[in-house]
């Protein structure tokens, strides 16, 4: 732009000089030819008598010349060519018959030359050539050609200058990302950037900052996740240690009590592996690889459940029953189905008292399927209720290991549920005890429903 700007303006300029020489310069010629006309021929003292009839031209010099290119009059005082024979292009041109104009502009002044020839009768009797030195348009030029030199200056240095706050107070932001970006790599999930203003990059600053409080947050969860898991394998495995140590260390122990101990062994290591399938079975659903959900009837599931609870309750003495109304197809696999009614229903019985009762409900509601397992035990508080599906969260620590349960076993029952679009609540019965409820989106048997 700038390159441009210092150009073209002068180019133009330059032109427009050229085109005002090319009147006036002619114009001057032809005046002096018109006061040469009427000469038979040309000699000194006729063109001397004539030229001196002609207005101050302003020229810088004037040369007259007979039909040979002899000088006759030259209006250059000192070096005068008069009698001379003068070889200028333009007069050996005029001389043949044309007008010529040539304009130059060089080392800081426009030299233009006319020349034309002098007739008589239609003959060619001499020349006119004309030459003119103006430096007073040049310096005009000149003039401008510094000014624009100037402005450019200025506006390059202004450009410079905006450029390299503007640039200095974007890198200035980026850095400040960059080094938050390292800090939390690094590990420092704390670390935020504080990025002010209102632009993009301030609003890179601000989603990277969320990004990472998601990214805290789930970190935090894994390290409780991994403490509460290897807490929880610990203490079978202390138990297990202990046992052994037991045995080995006591001298003549009777069968009886190796036997015994022998089987709390056996329910410790019963322990582990319920807790290792379970940790499994999450993680399995963390990593977000799913089995291809098929359209399942639920009902058939469920008798197939209630069967084998049928026992687990007798033995409590627990009275488990469950009635079931409309069509209730999901979309999802048996064994998922399987493990929601399973957890539920076993978390039922084992939270109540002997003689208690366990209803379970299949219903389709509109476009839900719902499930609900309702017993008369002792209910949750109502404070705990929104923390029992967290991982490894009990109520009463003691009283779940000792029914066998592992803490993860509501997890597993809302991570499946959610994961094919269903939900699972909980809440405490007017009458006592707790109810769970299903909710999984209806699919007709066809493939289409909800
Ligand atoms: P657990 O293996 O301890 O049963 P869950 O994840 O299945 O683990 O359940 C979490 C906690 O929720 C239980 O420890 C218990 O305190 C509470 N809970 C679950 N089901 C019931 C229920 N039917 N009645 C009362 N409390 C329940």
């Amino acid at each position: 732009m700038l390159l441009l700007l210092n150009t073209y303006p002068l180019l133009v300029s330059e032109d427009l000089v050229f085109r005002a020489k090319e009147t006036t310069l002619p114009n001057s010629v032809s005046v002096m030819v018109y006061s040469l006309s009427g000469l038979e021929r040309l000699d000194e003292e006729n063109v001397a008598a004539a030229m001196a009839v002609v207005e101050e031209t302003g020229l810088s010099r004037i040369l007259v010349t007979d039909s040979a290119g002899k000088v006759l009059y030259d209006t250059r005082e000192t070096g005068s060519a008069v009698g001379e024979y003068a070889v200028y292009t333009e007069i050996v041109q005029a001389l043949l018959g044309n007008d010529v104009f040539t304009c130059r502009y060089q080392n800081r002044a426009f030299r233009s030359r006319a020349s034309s020839p002098v007739l008589y009768q239609n003959q060619i009797i001499g020349a006119v050539y004309a030459y003119e030195y103006d430096t007073e348009q040049a310096a005009l030029l000149e003039g401008l050609q510094g000014n624009l030199m100037r402005l450019s200056i200025f506006i390059g240095v202004v450009v410079l200058g905006l450029s390299v706050l503007l640039s200095r107070a974007l890198t200035r932001k980026i850095g400040q990302l960059l080094t938050a970006i390292r800090q939390v790599r690094e590990g420092a999930y704390s670390h935020r950037a504080n990025i002010r203003g209102r632009d993009e990059i301030a609003q890179i600053g601000q989603e990277f900052n969320s990004l990472t409080d998601r990214l805290q947050t789930t970190e935090n969860a894994r390290r409780r996740f991994v403490s509460d898991a290897s807490h929880e394998l610990k203490t079978p495995l202390a138990a297990i240690r202990l046992l052994t140590d037991s045995i080995l260390q006591t001298d003549n122990i009777d069968p009886a009590t190796t036997r015994e101990f022998v089987a709390d062994i056996g329910q410790e290591a019963e322990r582990l592996s319920r807790i290792t399938e379970d940790l499994l079975r999450l993680t399995r659903l963390d990593s977000g690889v799913l089995e291809t959900p098929v359209v399942v009837d639920v009902l058939p599931v469920l008798e197939q459940a209630m069967r084998m609870m049928s026992l687990v309750a007798q033995e409590k003495n627990v009275d488990l029953t469950y009635e079931a109304a409309g069509s209730c197809t999901v979309l999802a696999t048996k064994d998922e189905i399987h493990q929601v009614i399973y957890n539920l229903v076993d978390n039922a019985v084992k939270y109540s008292a002997a003689g208690g009762s366990v209803q379970v409900s299949l219903r389709r509601k509109e476009e839900q399927v719902v499930l609900s397992v309702a017993d008369n035990g002792s209910g949750i508080p109502e404070a705990d209720i929104p923390k029992i599906f967290e991982r490894f969260y009990r109520v009463d620590k003691a009283r779940s290991r000792a029914a066998g349960g592992t803490g993860l076993g509501l997890s597993i029952v809302r991570d499946t549920v959610q994961k094919r679009g269903g939900s699972v609540e909980a809440a405490n019965r007017l009458a006592g005890g707790a109810v769970f409820t299903v909710r999984w989106p209806w699919r007709s048997q066809g493939g289409g429903g909800a």
